[in-house]
């Protein structure tokens, strides 16, 4: 499942191929996703130019200057530029054409994927109106995390996973930022003191970032989402040593999820 850096970097390198292109038309092979795909694409978007993509969470908002298209990539969802046209493979459900050729494809093999479609503000959208605040910039920090965790006896691993709490936090970051913070993952949120809330944004934030660095300089395999470009200090490494200690990890569940930490590293 594409996690908040890999859309980041799908943000970042699709933003440099769309921005400014012209949209000819919307050729969708499917009528539905996860969700229907808006009938208006192919009337309203024609003529409108892109310009700009941004992010919110895991979903992605391409600026049409009617509105905003809003696509998520769910579980197996890949976009991909072509500057050149191309026979659609079968599970390439939708094309944005663009002038001179070029084009948006959208590739889900499974469709769980969303595409949507909204001309109000997007954050706004009933899609994006819930989600807590982005973890790379100012409005999510120690003292935030803090404040919404005090009474909450949910599982940090399972609050910080929680997209009203904190943007798209997926299981890899929340067990790497749960080590790199040294809180056990099963600790009660409410739990946590000011600075461990604060080791704890700190580390989600740098997980992330770190994340983010090294996958722009490396090239996301065609029709692959399988990009985790961090060596994961405990996601996956149930059983082996810790790196800090020696000791030895352990695995438990956790909201149905698999997570890793360091019995002797996280209090
Ligand atoms: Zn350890």
């Amino acid at each position: 499942m594409p996690e908040l850096p890999e859309v980041e970097l799908t943000r970042r390198r699709l933003e440099l191929d769309l921005v400014g292109k012209r949209i000819e038309r919307v050729e969708a092979r499917i009528g539905k996703l996860r969700l229907p795909i808006p009938g208006e694409l192919a009337s309203t978007l024609p003529g409108r130019t892109i310009r700009a993509v941004g992010r919110r969470g895991k979903y992605l908002l391409f600026d049409c200057e009617a509105g905003w298209l809003i696509i998520h990539l769910g579980m197996t969802g890949f976009l991909r530029f072509l500057a050149a046209p191309a026979q659609p493979g079968k599970h390439d459900h939708l094309d944005i054409c663009l002038d001179g050729g070029s084009l948006l494809r959208f590739h889900d093999p499974r469709r769980f994927g969303t595409v949507a479609w909204t001309t109000n503000a997007p954050a706004g959208h009933p899609l994006l109106a819930g989600i807590g605040p982005e973890p790379l910039t100012a409005a999510f920090d120690g003292e935030y995390l803090f404040r919404v965790s005090r009474f909450r006896r949910v599982a940090i691993k399972e609050f910080i996973m929680n997209g009203t709490m904190v943007a798209g936090v997926g299981n890899i970051y929340a067990n790497e930022a749960l080590f790199r913070a040294a809180v056990r993952p099963s600790r009660p949120a409410s739990s946590l003191t000011l600075r461990e809330c604060e080791l704890l944004a700190l580390a989600i934030r740098e997980v992330l970032e770190e994340s983010i660095d090294q996958g722009s300089t490396y090239r996301v395999a065609e029709e692959s989402v399988a990009y985790h470009p961090l060596a994961f200090a405990v996601y996956g490494r149930g059983k082996e040593r810790c790196a800090r200690c020696n000791g030895t990890l352990e695995e438990i569940r956790l909201g149905n999820r698999s997570s890793v930490y360091c019995p002797r590293c996280q209090q």
